[in-house]
């Protein structure tokens, strides 16, 4: 892969695009025409059959403006939340109007730090996004600032993009910002030259980042993307930075192969590469035949397949799969606790809501969730 298949961003099957705050608003007002020939864009990938997902900056700067908060509302973490509370709201509505245009439904999602770093919730957040695109949804992501503290805080939206990629199991992450992409030195420099390719984010990559956000607005700056782009790369996803200071930014993108592009370095889909990394299995869920052999042709784990359960853990868990023998098939992110695993054990989904008190989720585990051994 190289710049030149950027392109092939726009042939992903699911896409995060990252709008930052000084591409949506100028001033404390909002850019309402940029944003609806950014969503005429959108549309466009949609029709061609990517499923995307926005994660957009620009609450706090549009509640700074509202509140005439100093220093954008950056000047402390009760401005920026105060300010973010406000924004968000104008946020969600521009993106509502903007969307709406087009007949497609905006759906807000604010998501703090630990939503996607805890397992329980990082699966929650994962079916909800999963759900809304099923639905038609456009989920618009951002990071709930009102009540994130500083210690538990993203703090930039760049590596959320990346977080939420790899919660939604998406394929590139495109990092729309006021620069064209990574610089081999300050851009200000007269011979400043443009990356258009990362093969691995090493010291050497990261020290050509300077720390600050060039407009100032936002938070994020080249070495928050740089971060970003270190997360993506380890869970296998492709990441591009793209200026997106220009009308219908995407296009021109695609277009003029202009921006850095930086490679996966791992393989296999985002999630799996989040499960690979996880601790020992915290149980056993032991399948009969049938069960053994759908899960080899990729199916999900079905309670009616379950003909034991051992050890004591908690939905969101890690736990591993055993066929009859006790040969270990896979390991995967359990969508019930212990007790409840061997409530349904064998049963049908019909048969399963009665003893849960609650409707059965689709899977034990998860075919999305799993890596077959
Ligand atoms: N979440 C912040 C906002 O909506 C933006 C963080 C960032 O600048 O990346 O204003």
């Amino acid at each position: 892969m190289t710049i030149a298949a950027l392109p092939d961003l726009a042939n992903a099957r699911r896409l995060v695009v990252k709008v930052g705050s000084a591409l949506l608003v100028e001033r404390g007002v909002p850019r309402a025409d940029w944003l609806g020939l950014l969503v005429a864009d959108l549309v466009r990938l949609r029709e061609s059959g990517t499923e995307v997902i926005v994660v957009s900056s620009g609450a706090i700067a549009l509640g700074a403006a509202k509140l005439a908060m100093a220093k954008g509302g950056r000047g402390s973490l009760a401005d920026a939340q105060a300010s973010a509370s406000v924004g968000q709201v104008e946020l969600a509505r521009l993106w509502s109007a903007a969307l709406g245009a087009h007949g497609i439904t905006a759906a807000q999602m604010l998501v703090t730090l630990g939503d996607l770093e805890d397992r329980r919730r990082y699966l929650n957040a994962s079916a909800t996004l999963a759900r809304l695109l099923e639905a038609g949804a456009m989920p618009v992501v951002n990071e709930n600032d009102s009540v994130a503290t500083e210690e538990i805080r993203f703090g930039d939206n760049d590596r959320l993009a990346a977080r939420v990629a790899q919660a939604a199991d998406a394929e590139a992450v495109l990092l729309l910002s006021d620069v064209d992409g990574l610089y081999d030195r300050d851009p200000r420099e007269a011979d400043a030259q443009l990356i258009d390719r990362v093969e691995g984010v090493t010291p050497r990559i990261m020290a050509m980042a300077t720390g600050a956000s060039s407009s100032g607005l936002g938070s994020g700056g080249m070495q928050a993307k740089l971060q970003a782009a270190r997360i993506a790369e380890r869970a296998g996803i492709a990441l591009a930075i793209a200026n997106g200071a220009y009308d219908g930014p995407i296009a021109r993108m695609l277009r003029e192969n202009r921006g850095t592009l930086f490679v996966p370095q791992a393989g296999g889909s985002a999630r799996k590469a989040w499960l690979s990394g996880r601790l020992a299995p915290a149980g056993v869920l032991t399948v009969d035949e049938g069960c053994g052999a759908a899960l080899a042709k990729g199916a999900s784990v079905l309670a009616a397949g379950l003909t034991d359960v051992a050890g004591t853990f908690h939905r969101g868990d890690l736990v591993a799969i055993h066929g009859t023998k006790g040969e270990r098939l896979g390991q995967g992110l359990v969508e019930y606790d212990a007790a409840e695993c061997r409530a349904i054990l064998g049963l049908r989904e019909g048969e399963q809501a009665e003893r849960l008190g609650y409707a059965p989720r689709a899977a034990v585990v998860h075919r999305d969730h799993m890596v077959r051994a």
